[in-house]
């Protein structure tokens, strides 16, 4: 799968939308990214995690690990493809954290896996977590890079896909000069 296939693929499950948008944030932009709707469907999410898995299968991966809710999905699929364990860090208390009972062996090599990076944050808070309880984390991976190849997590990083989604403070909207006003995603009456 190319990136424009993807990217494609994100259009067509109505996972990329194309507008004007208020985001979590408070920022506004012209487009919006919901990965879950491009991951409803397993074959699809199996032929991501395929074209994730690929990169690493000389890599020596001993398990795929996500930071949850957003990298479960997928990690599960590139998991799957590499034929090795799949586990995941969750936010408690606002700190991620390795729950659950899962365990790593010291030295144990982990890719971490996201649907989507934009900041990193996420991806670099999961391999704390990991390196805190003894694992290797020796790359990380994603669908779709929103940093415009910038986000630095301290490891090897690919991804499958580039998008540039902009994103505007209210004062700043090109799209709000016409007194349009953005909606805010998931919304929609
Ligand atoms: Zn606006």
């Amino acid at each position: 799968m190319n990136s424009e296939q993807i990217l494609q693929h994100f259009i067509e499950t109505n996972a990329l939308l194309e507008g004007h948008f208020l985001l979590s944030s408070g920022l506004h932009s012209p487009k919006y990214l919901q990965c879950a709707l491009a991951l409803q469907y397993p074959e699809d999410t199996a032929r991501f995690g395929k074209a994730i898995a690929k990169h690493y299968l000389q890599a020596g991966i001993d398990t795929v690990a996500s930071p949850a809710i957003g990298g479960l999905v997928i990690g599960y699929a590139v998991a799957a493809a590499l034929n090795v364990r799949f586990l995941w860090t969750e936010r408690q208390n606002g700190q991620m954290t390795l729950r659950r009972g899962f365990n790593l062996k010291p030295g144990e090599r982990i890719l971490v896996v996201e649907d989507v990076i934009t900041t990193g944050g996420s991806t670099r808070e999961c391999i704390a977590a990991l390196e805190e309880n003894g694992g290797k984390v020796v790359a990380a991976a994603s669908i779709i890079d929103r940093s415009n190849g910038i986000a630095d997590v301290g490891v090897p990083r690919i991804a499958l896909a580039s998008l540039d989604v902009p994103s505007y403070s209210e004062a700043e909207c090109p799209l709000c000069v016409n007194g349009d006003r953005p909606i805010k995603p998931g919304s929609r009456a």
